[in-house]
């Protein structure tokens, strides 16, 4: 590769940063969900892996200078609605068995079981609620995160002075700086 770092002037140590942090990512067979198309920019997916279960591992390097993920994780979601559900039930389960018992009032049939499934209606709706403002987040960051990617693919690494920087841009930054600058520095520009 042929670009010079802006810091030592030299081109030998200079990697792309996609390549970085492709040669910092390791995965061995396990028991975690990748994540699924699109979510993650730079990850490849487990189809594309021909595989259903591994498990990734980063150098702090390439943690640095990947591509920042998506707020809105299906997971949180999923968890939500399952936390609801399971409050749901706990919920019914509880009312039936205060409404069969002596006399049961009414207001205490339905409002007595919050004391153990309040806290599960609790999480759940967090977990639902934050996963539809994430999602909300997602959407108002689109066009930024394209420019964004765009940006980030172009950038290169100097392994010599640890700094990344853009080709022709030529403002050297920290690794640990990458999403502010591809979001902050870079997209400001324009
Ligand atoms: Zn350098």
């Amino acid at each position: 590769m042929n670009v010079e770092c802006p810091v030592c002037s030299k081109d030998d140590q200079v990697v792309a940063v996609p390549g970085a942090v492709a040669a910092g990512t390791t995965y061995k067979i396990g028991r975690v969900r990748l994540p699924g198309a699109r979510e993650v920019a730079d990850l490849p997916t487990a189809a594309a892996l021909g595989a259903s279960k591994h498990v990734m591992s980063r150098t702090q390097l390439a943690v640095w200078l990947s591509f920042p993920s998506r707020h809105y994780t299906a997971w949180t979601r999923n968890q939500g609605y399952v936390l609801l559900l399971v409050a749901a039930l706990m919920h019914l389960v509880m009312s039936l068995i205060i409404a069969m018992g002596q006399d049961p009032a009414w207001g205490e049939v339905l409002l007595a079981p919050f004391c153990l499934t309040g806290l599960f209606w609790g999480f759940g709706l967090l977990n639902v609620l934050g996963s539809y403002g994430a999602r909300k987040r997602d959407r108002v960051e689109a066009p930024a995160r394209e420019k964004a990617l765009a940006v980030w693919e172009s950038l290169c690494y100097c392994a010599r002075d640890n700094v990344a920087f853009e080709p022709g841009v030529g403002v050297p930054f920290h690794p640990s700086e990458t999403r502010e600058y591809i979001f902050g520095f870079r997209n400001g520009q324009r």
